[in-house]
């Protein structure tokens, strides 16, 4: 199967599973695992911060980055396509009591810095406290679209300067880095803490990793044992980060390759709009001379070896990562090709 339906299903490497069966471990509750405590170590220093904390997803990381920056009854400027708004429950609410601010993400993903200004609130026994900012880079619901450096490090001047902390939910930053051709570091600098996962484009199984200085992740730590997440022989699991981070990242511009590749595929077809690509995502919608509902041309695409998600009304993503070669690419276009002429 040709599985374009996201980075996630990525499988770990042959390398990946060598490593993990290698791995020195111990109890890493005790700060005993090796192996952990090199990933840890190994990703603060990628992204230019004190310290590192293992944790079991991106969602786990955002969840423990906010508690550890917020208080209950504090407010957080996040965006409106947010993954941390839409897809995580609202965990920073349910289990924080931190209310979201939100602020419309533009198409580019960012936030205009006058809404984000806009947004925090004076002093005021009326209002919370307004205490972080957060960006996502890459921006998933915006097809995938890198935050500039520029951009950031104006966030990041502008909450600094209103007493305001920063976290950037980058779970893909290193897609981000590899489309702007820039250090992850440099996209993390203004940032008090930043989340990346392991095991998207990055192709370890399980995993993401949260840095920020060694007094915020000794805290970090805390809140990462009450939401259950201290666990114990995790250099299992760690082991495969580690070979994500020093083997993965310099080919993600594959991906991205690839993926302009399909859009140009898809967009010769004549019913077919592809959305801009930036990174590993094509967005593309198929118009209504296209007598089919969209779960039907996903069916038909699957009957020809072919996976990608329908998000709504005839709108379609793909995504592309290490499991995915130029033959697959040339399978998709051409399946997609079939469907729509068929129809
Ligand atoms: C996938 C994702 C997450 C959450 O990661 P999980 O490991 O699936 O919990 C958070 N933010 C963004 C932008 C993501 O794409």
């Amino acid at each position: 199967m040709v599985d374009l339906r996201s980075d996630t299903i990525t499988r770990p490497t042959p390398e990946m599973r060598e490593a993990m069966a290698r791995a020195e471990v111990g109890d890493d509750v005790f700060g005993e695992d090796p192996t952990v405590n090199r990933l840890e170590a190994m990703a603060a220093d990628l992204l230019g911060k004190e310290a590192g904390l293992f944790v079991a997803s991106g969602t786990m990381g955002n969840l423990v980055a906010l508690l550890t920056h917020c208080r209950r009854g504090d407010e957080a400027i996040v965006g409106d396509k947010s993954h941390t708004l839409r897809y995580e429950q609202g965990g920073m609410a349910a289990l924080g009591g931190i209310m979201p601010h939100v602020v419309p993400n533009l198409d580019d993903g960012t936030m205009a810095l006058e809404a984000i200004e806009a947004a925090i609130r004076p002093p005021n026994v009326h209002f919370p406290r307004t205490r972080l900012v957060a960006l996502e880079n890459t921006h998933n619901l915006c097809a995938g679209v890198p935050l500039t450096a520029a951009y950031t490090r104006r966030v990041g001047e502008l909450a600094h300067a209103r007493g305001l902390k920063m976290h950037i939910d980058g779970a893909r930053l290193f897609n981000a880095a590899a489309a702007l051709g820039l250090p992850a570091r440099e996209l993390a600098a203004p940032a008090d803490s930043v989340t990346f996962c392991l095991s998207k484009g990055l192709c370890a199984p399980v995993g993401s990793v949260l840095v920020g200085s060694a007094a915020f992740i000794a805290e970090a730590r805390r809140a990462r044992k009450v939401v259950g997440g201290g666990m114990r022989q995790a250099g299992v699991i760690a082991a495969a980060g580690i070979v994500a981070l020093e083997k993965m990242r310099a080919r993600l511009v594959e991906d991205h390759r690839r993926a302009r590749r399909l859009a140009a595929g898809w967009g010769a077809l004549p019913a077919v709009t592809v959305e801009p690509v930036h990174t590993n995502m094509v967005y593309f919608a198929v118009d209504e001379s296209v007598p089919l509902a969209a779960q039907a041309i996903v069916a038909a695409l699957r009957e020809r070896g072919v996976l990608l998600l329908a998000v709504g009304g005839r709108r379609f993503r793909a995504v592309t990562h290490y499991w995915i070669d130029d033959a697959a690419v040339e399978q998709a276009i051409a399946a997609l090709g079939e469907v729509l002429s068929a129809a």
